[in-house]
């Protein structure tokens, strides 16, 4: 079902809508129009999602294509068919009933090089899945969610994209009065666990075999071919799941709100809320504000996935049949995490070939920096520029520890070991580079850009776009950002008001 909008007539960019998500019918959504920001305005866009859309470079200024309008939720583009999609799901540990996009509006799927991407605007008023809720989301939040969109794409970390942000003077009531956003997402799917546990808790089976029909036809294909399709389903899920956990670990980020309804069946990164890259070195940190009890602190959010992915399983349960093989299609989680969470530090100390004592040389650095407090994205920086011949170049590096003689005696190791594989500092240095990161989204990073937006000027948000969109380059004159974050750093609250 490809709607082809007839350039005579449409005034909108020539885009091939086909709209999957749609035909599954109307158990799962509801057809609504957004509501629009009054008097909008652009705050940001991304030239590499509309890139990827297949949209042309002045997409957002051509007067009669209206993007503006389009993407603050007013006049759709001929092809799009808004909706509001339904689920459920486990939120800190708890079964929450029906949720739902609350505040989201699915505009159609699209057709592009990279294959067919889903648009949805968040932000764009209520629906019938908004509870309590406004169906708004502020300029604060929207901010947030764009710049950690593209810069985790930047980072080669499976996420869902952000096309744009528009705002508007309307006001909206959280912890203070502040103001309306909206933010356009991209990705192949924004189908979530709790999709799965929503039709399954209702006892809703052929609209739950729909569901999956459709996650495995059109985003799992070689599910089909299995003995079990279903089974086969969880296990891809298990495994990209377990790829995504490694890659947030080893980049130091903490999401926040892993619930169930925030965790993509493509292991995409999703929802993008009270989320926190680690500035010092802290397993327990917890980034969410609200998170009391620290359920999803960073070195908690490996387990965290694995218990969502139960709850997965037993949503699919009704299509697998069997407990026990729905249990063992969850069992790889575990090797594939290590393995690749293991693959991926070593990567990060420029290890080439792999040892026995690897595992230990990593996790004594890492309890090195914990006990120090070392700065995670700075250590693994200034890791690069080793010296396997000790001397002071190794002090911008050593001076990040505090216990030096405990430091002096694991880089007698670090060295021994490259040595062993016969590393060559020149060469394992732009190797180290390309993985550890100059540049992440640190929260007073993201601060300083709302802050800016606030009054207007939106200069900020774009020069971090720009940055984080390569953050293993050196772009020299950026220096500031790839730094400590300064005292007031520790100040912020991030909760999961949005
Ligand atoms: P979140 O914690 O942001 O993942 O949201 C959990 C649920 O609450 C989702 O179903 C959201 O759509 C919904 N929600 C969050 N904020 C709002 C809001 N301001 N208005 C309506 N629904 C919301
Ligand atoms: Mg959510």
């Amino acid at each position: 079902m490809i709607a082809e909008a007839d350039p005579s007539t449409a005034a909108a960019p020539p885009l091939r809508w086909s709209n999957r998500f749609a035909s599954l019918g109307t158990s799962f959504y509801t057809e609504l129009p957004a509501q629009a920001l009054p008097d909008p305005h652009w705050v940001a866009t991304s030239p590499e999602c509309a890139q990827m859309l297949g949209l042309p470079a002045d997409w957002d200024t051509r007067p009669d294509w209206n993007a503006l309008a389009v993407f603050s939720g007013g006049a759709p583009w001929p092809g799009m068919r808004p909706l509001a999609s339904v689920y459920s799901g486990h939120q800190f540990g708890v079964w929450a009933g029906q949720l739902g996009d609350g505040r989201a509006h699915w505009l159609g799927e699209v057709q592009t090089a990279a294959g067919p991407m889903e648009i949805q605007l968040k932000g764009s008023g209520r629906t019938p899945y908004s509870r309590m809720g406004d169906g708004r989301a502020v300029l604060r939040s929207s901010i947030r969610e764009f710049l950690a969109s593209e810069a985790m794409a930047g980072l080669g970390i499976p996420t869902t994209r952000a096309l744009a942000v528009t705002g508007s003077a309307l006001p909206v009531l959280r912890e203070e009065v502040e103001t309306a956003a909206v933010v356009t997402r991209v990705s192949p799917s924004f189908i979530r666990f709790g999709h799965f546990e929503h039709f399954a808790h209702h006892d809703l089976h052929p609209q739950l075999r729909t569901l999956a029909d459709h996650a495995i036809d059109h985003h799992f294909p070689s599910c089909r071919d299995a003995a079990n399709p279903y089974l086969a389903l969880l296990e891809a899920v298990t495994l990209c799941t377990a790829r995504l956990l490694a890659d947030w670990q080893a980049v130091g980020f903490c999401h926040g709100v892993m619930n169930t309804d925030n965790l993509s069946i493509l292991g995409l990164t999703i929802d993008y809320g009270p989320y926190g890259f680690l500035d010092a070195y802290d397993p327990g940190h917890v980034c969410n504000h609200s998170d009391h009890q620290g359920r999803y602190a960073y070195a908690r959010q490996p387990g965290v996935a694995f218990w969502n992915l139960h709850a997965l399983a037993q949503a699919l349960l009704p299509l697998i049949g069997e407990p026990d093989e729905a249990l063992a299609a969850l069992e790889p989680y575990k090797s594939e995490f290590a393995q690749a969470l293991t693959a991926r530090m070593a990567a990060k100390l420029g290890l080439a070939t792999q040892e026995e004592g690897d595992a230990a040389l990593i996790d004594d650095l890492l309890r090195r920096m914990a006990a120090d407090r070392a700065d995670f994205t700075i250590t693994f920086r200034r890791l690069a520029d080793f010296d396997s011949t000790p001397g002071a170049r190794n002090d911008p590096l050593r001076d990040l520890f505090v216990d030096r003689e405990a430091f002096d005696a694991w880089a007698v190791r670090y060295a021994e070991r490259l040595g062993r594989e016969r590393s060559v500092d020149a060469e394992r240095a732009p190797r180290m580079n390309r993985v550890n990161p100059k540049f992440v989204l640190r929260n007073h990073l993201a601060e300083v850009a709302i802050r800016r937006a606030r009054e207007g000027d939106f200069a900020e948000v774009d020069t971090l776009r720009r940055l984080l969109a390569r953050p293993f380059d050196a772009q020299p004159g950026f220096e500031a950002y790839a730094s400590f974050p300064p005292e007031w750093a520790q100040q912020i609250e991030v909760s999961c008001s949005s």
